[in-house]
C-alpha cells in the first residue's frame, strides 16, 4: 500500500458545455426547452466577451492535468457567435495550451447557419453535432 503523503496528485478531469450565446437561437421550435432560459438574464446581450472567452479558455486549460480535453459549444445555436468567435477560440486554446497538451473542440448547431465554415471545422478537427431541428421547426409552422 502507497503513502498517502507521497502519492502523485489525482489527474483531475472534467468537462464544461460553454453556450457563448446563451439561450439565443435563430429557430423557434416549439418543443425547445431552452429558449425560455433567455428570461433568466434580463439585459444580458448574450454573447460572451472576449476578455471572457479568453480566461475561460486559460482556466479551463490550467484547471486539468489531463494530457488531452474538450472544449464543448452548445446553444441556443452558438454559430451566432460568428465564425471569428470560433478563430479566436483556437487562438486562445493555441496561446494558453501547455506543452504536450492536445485540445479538441465539439459544436452542436442546427446548422442552418454555416455557410463558410467548414474548411474552418476541418483544418481544426471541430466535432460536429448537427441536429435536425430546422426541419422540424419548418414542419411545425
Ligand atoms: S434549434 Fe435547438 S436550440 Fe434552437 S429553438 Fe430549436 S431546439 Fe431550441
Amino acid at each position: 500500500m502507497g503513502d498517502l503523503n507521497t502519492a502523485p496528485a489525482p489527474i483531475r478531469a472534467f468537462h464544461i458545455m460553454a453556450k457563448p450565446a446563451g439561450a439565443i437561437c435563430n429557430l423557434d421550435c416549439k418543443y425547445c426547452y431552452f429558449l425560455s432560459k433567455e428570461m433568466m438574464y434580463p439585459g444580458s446581450r448574450f454573447r460572451m466577451a472576449d476578455e471572457l472567452l479568453e480566461t475561460f479558455v486559460k482556466q479551463y486549460i490550467e484547471a486539468q492535468k489531463v494530457p488531452e480535453m474538450t472544449f464543448a459549444w452548445q446553444g441556443g445555436e452558438p454559430t451566432l457567435m460568428g465564425l471569428d468567435f470560433f478563430k479566436r477560440v483556437i487562438h486562445y486554446q493555441q496561446k494558453h495550451a501547455k506543452p504536450g497538451l492536445t485540445i479538441h473542440n465539439a459544436l452542436q448547431t442546427n446548422s442552418t447557419l454555416l455557410d463558410d465554415w467548414c474548411r474552418f471545422f476541418k483544418e481544426h478537427n471541430f466535432l460536429i453535432g448537427i441536429s435536425l431541428d430546422g426541419a422540424q421547426a419548418a414542419l411545425s409552422r
